[in-house]
């Protein structure tokens, strides 16, 4: 019996699997949607299953798997953009890999339609489904910020952040006006969470090392701010860390200004909600402040709660359907203590690798494992070769917790010669100055748009 192609233009057969009609092949094909840590790891574990698995395909919006806890080490340079990033088709050299978008899943008819990045249209059929479209940034309705602020969750974000610093520098070095110069050298961060302290501690640490080539600029021109709505640093993590961080920041003359949401941010004038802090221009303003699940499983009327995550058993499976899998950001992963996994690159790898498990399992009706919370910890780099981590419950600061942080994401690392390069890179980086070329004309000048996620009214979430 001939079963219909896998992967076609809506119409009409492709060669390749028009000719594969004339083979009988019982194995099923499983389609992944999302190519970050969750579906990329599922995929690898999936295309090693030949004898029950006739093709995995996977469809993302990139060709690479973007290593987000290198992303501030790239901003600051002391990591190469193409390091962090893990081409698909080489970590996935049995999968079908698509660069495209799933724009609509039917799942009664068992298809996905796929809008390429070549802009053509392919319909995918599947047996099984593994879904993983992570989380977009949470944009929340301050005037002015789609405009004057920059997220931090692409590699082009990174990029464009680190040649924008110079590019400041390059002017402040330059301008006479002391008002403009002072907005210039202003650098503001919105979300104290592990994203935005990563951010400004490896920025700063750029800046730090740039100085030095720029002698018209004392360090004391510039200034650093960092805004939080909780009354604390990195929330989730142990209470002492976020007062090292505190301290380690506040030594490094940042103005940290907890409790407090941005306002505004019109025209670049930043507008805080703090008593006694009056509203300063900023040439510089990341957004940091959360993300939410991507909108994808709604859109496609899966079961999500009421903050947008796909709802899962504890087998992964999508609640009330078969053959169809959720994990990571995007996934509302229910824990043995009934609290849900956190958002992390770990959790989403184990539970990519445990859902292509249990895909397996129920397409041989076997018996699938429960998830199984564990974590391992959880890393940040403050710069400067110092940072905070914590091992299991052990909180861990200064010099050992950055070099435990540097060796665990070097560990987790997929291939032995992405390793070598991010080995090299930080090695070069010790024992040469940093790098401050700017590669502006190597790279989008325009600011990446923050609203790569859409406006979020809850003005409560920033
Ligand atoms: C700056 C930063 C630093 C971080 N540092 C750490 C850290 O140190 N440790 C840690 O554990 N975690 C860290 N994280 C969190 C970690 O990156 C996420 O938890 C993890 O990436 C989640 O994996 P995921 O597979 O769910 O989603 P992602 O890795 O975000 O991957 C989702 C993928 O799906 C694609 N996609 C979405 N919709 C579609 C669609 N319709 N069709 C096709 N493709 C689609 C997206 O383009 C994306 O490539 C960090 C995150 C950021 C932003």
């Amino acid at each position: 019996m001939s079963r219909p192609p896998i992967i076609a233009p809506p119409t009409r057969l492709s060669g390749v699997t028009a000719r594969r009609r004339a083979r009988p092949d019982h194995r099923d094909v499983v389609l992944v949607v999302g190519g970050g840590f969750g579906g990329a790891y599922a995929a690898r574990q999936l295309q090693h299953r030949r004898n029950r698995i006739r093709q995995v395909v996977l469809v993302n919006a990139n060709n690479f798997l973007l290593f987000s806890p290198l992303l501030a080490e790239v901003a600051s340079g002391t990591v190469e953009p193409r390091h962090a990033v893990v081409p698909l088709r080489d970590m996935l050299r049995r999968t079908t890999v698509l660069v495209g978008t799933v724009t609509k899943l039917d799942l009664d008819a068992r298809t996905a339609h796929v809008a390429t990045s070549g802009g053509e249209h392919r319909l995918v059929r599947f047996d099984a489904v593994l879904l993983a479209p992570g989380a977009e940034p949470v944009v929340v309705n301050v005037p002015g910020l789609e405009r004057h602020a920059v997220g931090f969750k692409t590699i082009t974000d990174a990029i464009w952040l680190r040649n924008h610093l110079l590019s400041q520098f390059e002017a402040a070095a330059t301008c006479d006006d002391p008002q403009r110069r002072r907005e210039l050298l202003t650098f503001t961060f919105v979300g104290g969470g592990y994203t935005g302290v990563e951010a400004l501690g490896e920025l700063q640490s750029l800046a730090h090392d740039a100085l030095r080539r720029y002698p018209t600029i004392h360090p004391n021109d510039t200034r650093w701010v960092l805004v939080e709505t909780q009354d604390r640093l990195l929330p989730g993590l142990d209470e002492r860390l976020a007062r090292y961080t505190h301290t380690v920041l506040t030594r490094r003359g940042v103005e940290i200004h907890l409790g407090t949401r941005v306002i505004s941010c019109t025209n670049g004038v930043v507008r805080l909600s703090a008593h006694g802090c009056a509203p300063f221009r900023s040439g510089t303003i990341v957004w940091a402040a959360g993300q939410r699940p991507s909108s994808f499983a709604a859109d496609n009327g899966l079961p999500v709660d009421r903050h947008g995550r796909i709802v899962v058993d504890e087998h992964l499976a999508v609640r009330g359907l078969r053959r169809t899998y959720a994990v990571g950001d995007a996934t509302a992963v229910p824990t043995a203590d009934g609290q849900l996994a956190p958002g992390t690159a770990q959790q989403a790898l184990r539970q990519g690798r445990l859902a292509a498990r249990n895909i397996v399992a129920e397409l041989d009706q076997r018996k699938r494992s429960p998830y199984t919370y564990r974590d391992r910890g959880l890393a940040v780099t403050l710069g400067r070769h110092d940072g905070t981590a914590q091992i299991k419950c052990v909180p861990i600061r200064g010099l050992l917790a950055w070099w435990l942080g540097r060796s665990y994401h070097l560990a987790l690392l997929p291939g032995i010669a992405r390793k070598a390069r991010v080995l090299a890179d930080w090695t070069t980086g010790l024992l040469f100055s940093r790098d401050i070329a700017q590669l502006g004309e190597h790279h989008p000048v325009e600011p990446p748009r923050l609203a790569a996620g859409r406006a979020d009214q809850q003005a409560a979430a920033s």
